[in-house]
């Protein structure tokens, strides 16, 4: 008689989104002639650059020709994208990534969820509160996160950390007796759309390396940073060799949402006593998985040419826009606004004192604009809500004017 792994019936409730999609279409069944603008679920909205698609094309047509045809691709990824990878996001910002480091994948979902299982179970890891689910939610599935308490929602050896309007949502270093091992950061943030200085980092970095912890930083809204001092890559920091796992994507910065691209960098120097964590991640790719298709591959190499390169900082122009009028406008309307600068997130108090639930319900009935709570990423999200900027600008423009609108 089969045994399920029983770790999978202690995952709480509904996916946040698909208990947002059940409110939206009952709501939606009920008034069938409201117009709805779903400024919610973090999912890009502009097709794919010329640049993209051309490569795309052509990748297409290689593969109907004998001479040009591609089976498995390898592993770890192509060289051409690695290379590029390498080249333009790391050594250009004068960060010591070789291609060899870099190991292409079908995205930063799955590899976010996936990366845990290199590590012991009796390792403790530390998440923000706020936090995008998939973390805590992979280690639940592996038995790491001992028991889940509903009133206060936590798992019990899961180390929460803060992050709040008084840090500016960037967390604090953990306090004594509450030492991880793995740590996982995410910024530019999502859900908060806050940021951490070089300067924060670097003493993240410097902790990691001081206890022996690893840091999966995952990097995935890198490309929407606009001000300078805000660090791309964690191995902008002095040290991160030694203790810091990037997971990047092509979903936000270029549109791969559906097309499916992206990388994690493990640096040769991160070990554990002698065991290297690249060799492991290495040996983890070849044995589970078997590369990403050759041409999303070449449609990859695609968003580092100079054309690329330019039609991409055009996209998220337009996104950023979106944020721009989504911040100034509620801030004008007497809003508590972050995020939005260096993130398509906009991350806002909820007016009144509602619950996270409360708002979403009044925004969806009074005027038809669906966002996300944030008590769904966690209990610090209480009180907060996320819009996102990828919707169209038109749609955005409307949402927020209706949301001014509001009679709370
Ligand atoms: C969207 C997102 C990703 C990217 O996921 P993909 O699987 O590459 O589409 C990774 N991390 C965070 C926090 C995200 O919001």
């Amino acid at each position: 008689m089969f045994k399920i792994n029983e770790n999978y019936l202690k995952l709480p409730g509904s996916y946040l989104f698909s208990a947002i999609g059940k409110k939206v279409n009952a709501y939606s069944a009920a008034h069938p002639d409201k117009k709805i603008i779903r400024l919610g679920i973090g999912d890009v909205t502009q097709p794919l650059a010329p640049a993209i698609l051309e490569a795309l094309h052509r990748a297409v047509d290689e593969m109907g020709r004998a001479e040009t045809f591609r089976g498995y691709a390898p592993d770890l990824g192509y060289e051409f994208l690695r290379s590029a990878i390498a080249g333009q996001d790391y050594q250009a910002r004068g960060c010591e990534i070789s291609a060899d480091e870099i190991f292409v994948s079908d995205g930063a979902k799955c590899d976010s969820a996936n990366i845990q299982e290199l590590f012991s179970l009796d390792n403790r890891i530390a998440v923000c509160d706020p936090v995008y689910p998939v973390y805590v939610d992979s280690n639940v599935m592996a038995g790491r996160t001992g028991t889940y308490d509903s009133a206060k929602e936590t798992w019990s050896d899961v180390i929460y950390m803060p992050c709040t309007a008084d840090n500016a949502f960037a967390p604090e270093l953990p306090g004594d007796g509450q030492t991880p091992d793995l740590i996982y950061l995410c910024f530019p943030n999502n859900p908060t759309g806050a940021v951490i200085s070089k300067a924060r980092l670097q003493e993240w970095v410097d902790y990691a390396n001081r206890v022996g912890a690893v840091i999966l930083f995952d990097a995935a809204y890198e490309a929407y940073i606009s001000e300078p001092d805000i660090p791309h890559s964690i191995y902008e920091c002095e040290g991160a060799r030694t203790c810091a796992i990037e997971l990047r994507s092509f979903s936000k910065n270029a549109g791969f949402t559906g097309l499916r691209l992206g990388f994690t960098v493990v640096p040769k120097e991160l070990k554990c006593g002698d065991v290297s964590l690249h060799g492991m991640w290495a040996r983890r790719h070849g044995t589970k998985y078997n590369g990403a298709p050759y041409i999303v591959q070449r449609a990859g190499e695609a968003v580092y040419s100079p054309e690329g390169k330019a039609q991409l900082k055009e996209q998220i122009a337009a996104y950023m826009k979106n944020a721009a009028y989504i911040f100034n406008g509620l801030k004008e309307a007497g809003y508590t606004v972050s995020g939005g600068v260096n993130s398509p997130y906009i991350w806002l108090k909820t007016p009144g004192g509602m619950s996270s639930w409360e708002f979403f319900d009044c925004l969806l009935e009074q005027v038809n604009v669906v966002g996300t709570p944030g008590s769904g990423f966690g209990p610090n999200g209480e009180g907060y809500f996320r819009l996102t900027a990828f919707g169209s600008y038109e749609n955005t423009v409307e949402a927020v004017d209706r949301i001014r609108k509001l009679h709370l």
